[in-house]
């Protein structure tokens, strides 16, 4: 039997890389789609890229981009996945902000460009797609597949218009097409403009005498927080189940960004309130003040539940930036193992 072959979009992304890994471990042959800005900037797939010169197998990357229409159409061409995975989008909340217009036409749009080449070229194949607990907004807590949709952020607004292309697909199209509902989920290979990762690099940094203060905006928002790695298990799960169902993933535990700084910088042994300075420059002009998720159908119909809560999440990303910090000076922001 000839092993399965997936697409991941977003391959260069915290979520994209612990997808390649799990997947290249279970034997798939794996393909990336990568933005030709990323050339250089694959630092979190980099040792898992097929090398033909040497004979080794692994990633495969693809130059391209999601606002490119026809190199979607033959990029699934050429590949003719089993699975797509897509996780490529505009994350940043806070940026969206300021570039509404290229949220939508990435996250949005970019999401339905996928759809139609999948339809146009006529695949039959199982599509994944990353939506977020931003679409909840202000709804009431704690938020289920059922929970209204409030989007409060034009990322989120963006999400909303994907989550209901891909449910289109499904429910019209007939394509095995799945949202999964992602609450917030962290790791070293977070990108460094999120909260966790800039809490969790300036409690290392202090720790070791380099700096004295962290910025912040908003911190009492409460949010549902696990760990990246295990999220993109379910991902995997949720395409493997017979019928094409959407479902949250999340831990359904609540804390604010008080939270994990106190945890983050108890950690090294410091009291957060003598490092962090608010800031409300780093307010957003909607807040959304509280996503937590209830996981219960992806528990019961997919048997997936997250292993890692916030006060060791705080711990596994404080670690890693002490080591990146105390080791040699690579830029490398990889966690080891
Ligand atoms: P990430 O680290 O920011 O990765 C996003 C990926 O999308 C990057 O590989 C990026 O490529 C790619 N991308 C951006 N614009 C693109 C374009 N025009 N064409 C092609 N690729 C493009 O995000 P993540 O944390 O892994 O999240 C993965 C997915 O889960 C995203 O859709 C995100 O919205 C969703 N999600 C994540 C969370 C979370 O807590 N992490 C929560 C809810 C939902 P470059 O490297 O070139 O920038």
């Amino acid at each position: 039997m000839s092993r399965p072959t997936a697409l991941v979009t977003g391959v260069t992304g915290q979520d994209g890389s612990y997808l390649a890994e799990l997947l290249l471990g279970k034997g798939y042959e794996v393909h990336g789609l990568a933005r030709r800005v990323s050339a250089g900037a694959t630092t979190h797939v980099d040792h898992l890229l097929a090398d033909p010169y040497e004979g080794r197998g692994g990633l495969v990357l693809h130059e391209g981009d999601l606002t490119d229409s026809s190199r979607l159409v033959s990029l699934l061409s050429e590949i003719a996945p089993d699975e797509v995975y897509h996780l490529g989008a505009q994350t940043d909340v806070a940026a969206s902000f300021a570039q509404p217009e290229s949220a939508a036409d990435v996250t949005g749009l970019g999401t339905i460009r996928l759809l139609e080449a999948v339809r146009l070229i006529d695949l039959d194949l199982r599509f994944f797609h990353a939506a977020s607990a931003q679409m909840f907004g202000d709804s009431p807590s704690p938020q289920h597949e059922d929970s209204p949709l409030r989007p409060r952020s034009p990322h989120a607004l963006a999400k909303v218009t994907a989550y209901w292309a891909v449910r289109a697909a499904r429910e019209v199209h007939g394509l095995h097409a799945v949202n999964g509902i992602l609450f917030n989920h962290e790791s070293p290979r977070r990108a460094p403009s999120f909260v966790t990762r800039r809490i969790a690099r300036a409690a290392a940094g202090i720790a070791l005498g380099r700096g004295r203060h962290v910025t912040l905006g908003n911190l009492d928002a409460v949010r549902d927080w696990g760990f990246a790695p295990e999220y993109v298990e379910g991902m995997w799960a949720m395409l493997q189940a017979d019928e094409p169902v959407d479902h949250v993933l999340a831990t359904g535990t609540a804390h604010t960004v008080e939270d994990v700084a106190r945890a983050c910088f108890a950690h090294v042994g410091l009291d957060w309130t003598r490092h962090v300075r608010f800031d409300e420059r780093l307010v957003r002009p909607a807040e959304v003040d509280v996503l937590v998720g209830d996981p219960s159908r992806a528990a019961r119909e997919l048997g997936w539940r997250p292993r890692t809560f916030v006060p060791e999440l705080a711990r596994i990303l404080v670690d890693a930036e002490l080591s990146v910090l105390e080791g040699p000076a690579t830029g490398m922001t990889s966690l080891a193992g």
